[in-house]
């Protein structure tokens, strides 16, 4: 019997092993060794950012990037419904309520002409500092995720930012390697944050970073990442830390998979061409959007489908792994309290009617025309 198809696992064929290895051999395996810098430096060198913190994982990196930015209990921190859950949880974390924002239909992003009125109508900017009008609770920061690893609209998110001086934390766990204007995503706010778990483009396992090109607020999330211990030798701490440290033995892993980064990439880009070629002519798809002048690392094609429950269950019956979207934050039990911003509820269009499809590095031709001719099959068009 043939086996499942998954969704998106990892592709473990550099120097895993050998890297791995070097630890076990030398018994760094813990919150001490060479491979944790290293890894920060190949994530700063290749998306050009001044200062990279490693954390446990991507959900670490967004709650201390939050917290770094300033984010405190009883503001309002600004979030896309459409996002993983990840995202809303880091703000709860901090205190914070997270308000969400509807996606566009074109690019599934946070829609920012609707944050933007949202803005205008609904807040007033005293000493530099933007409040909700109607509750006087400070709004700390705008969370934009460049969802599936499509480039979100940065730059309109980033002047609405300025507009309204509310600082912007990237959530870019799942855009390594994708660019707006040449420049990396999770470059363009006060900090990026990335994802290392198991499903992305690459993996230690879980692991996250923090990027930021603010040397101060480096030093600050490094800190906080390492139980704010404030001595070298004694155990004294002067706040409220974390052990949200990437281990080294993790970090190892992180190395090998850099390494191998460009050829992911380019692996999902074909994946992604294939895909479009071979379905594109079927009635009624929906696809997400690229940015002008943007390119997304095509980590997890979904595309909009008509019938698509029915073809899931088809799919998950030929044992191919696709999955529907989020569901989105707001209907989510622990965030009802929170409000949604909308016009045209898009996200719930999007739940309802988008499939991701199995996108790792290592499908083969021949597992991804599998998938295609039985896409095909369902709608009678084989
Ligand atoms: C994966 C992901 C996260 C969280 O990363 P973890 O490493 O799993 O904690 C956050 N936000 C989004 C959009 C993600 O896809």
């Amino acid at each position: 019997m043939q086996d499942w198809i998954p969704l998106s696992t990892p592709s473990l064929q550099g120097n895993e092993w050998h890297y791995i290895k070097d630890c076990l051999d030398t018994g760094w395996v813990s919150s001490v060794g060479s491979y944790v810098n290293r890894f920060e430096e190949m994530i700063r060198e290749y998306t050009g950012c001044l200062y990279a913190i490693a954390t446990t994982n991507g959900t670490a990196a967004l709650h201390i990037a939050l917290q770094v930015a300033g984010v405190k209990a009883g503001d309002i921190v600004i979030v896309p419904t459409l996002t993983f859950v990840a995202t809303a949880n880091a703000v709860a974390y901090t205190g914070a309520t997270p308000y969400f924002i509807d996606a566009d239909p074109q690019t599934w992003q946070m829609d920012s002409d609707v944050l933007f009125h949202f803005l205008e109508k609904n807040t007033e900017m005293k000493e530099n500092v933007c409040y909700l009008k109607s509750t006087g609770q400070r709004i700390a920061a705008i969370v934009p995720v460049h969802v599936l690893g499509h480039p979100d609209h940065i730059d309109d998110v980033c002047s609405i930012g300025d507009r309204f001086q509310i600082p912007i934390v990237e959530d870019s766990t799942e855009a390594l390697g994708s660019t707006f204007r040449g420049k990396h995503v999770g470059t363009f706010g006060l900090l990026g944050t990335l994802s290392f778990n198991g499903n992305k483009l690459i993996t230690t396992g879980g692991g996250g970073m923090i990027l930021t090109n603010d040397e101060a607020l480096a030093k600050r999330a490094k800190h906080l990442t390492t139980q704010a211990k404030a001595d070298p030798i004694e155990y004294f701490h002067d706040e409220i830390g974390y052990n949200y440290r990437l281990v080294n033995v993790l970090a190892a892993l992180g190395c090998a998979q850099m390494e191998q980064l460009n050829g992911f990439i380019k692996r999902h880009h074909e994946i992604y061409a294939t895909y479009r070629a071979e379905l594109e002519d079927l009635e009624d798809l929906g696809w997400q959007g690229v940015i002008h002048d943007s390119s997304p690392n095509h980590w997890l094609t979904t595309i909009q489908f008509p019938r698509a429950i029915e073809l899931l269950s088809y799919l998950h019956l030929h044992k191919i792994q696709a999955r529907r979207f989020w569901v989105p934050m707001h209907r989510l039990p622990m965030f009802s309290a929170s409000p949604y911003i909308q016009q045209l509820n898009v996200a719930n269009q999007l739940y309802d009617n988008a499939i991701s499809l199995p996108s790792s590095s290592h499908l083969t031709s021949r597992e991804q025309a599998y998938i295609i001719r039985t896409i095909r099959e369902f709608y009678g068009k084989a």
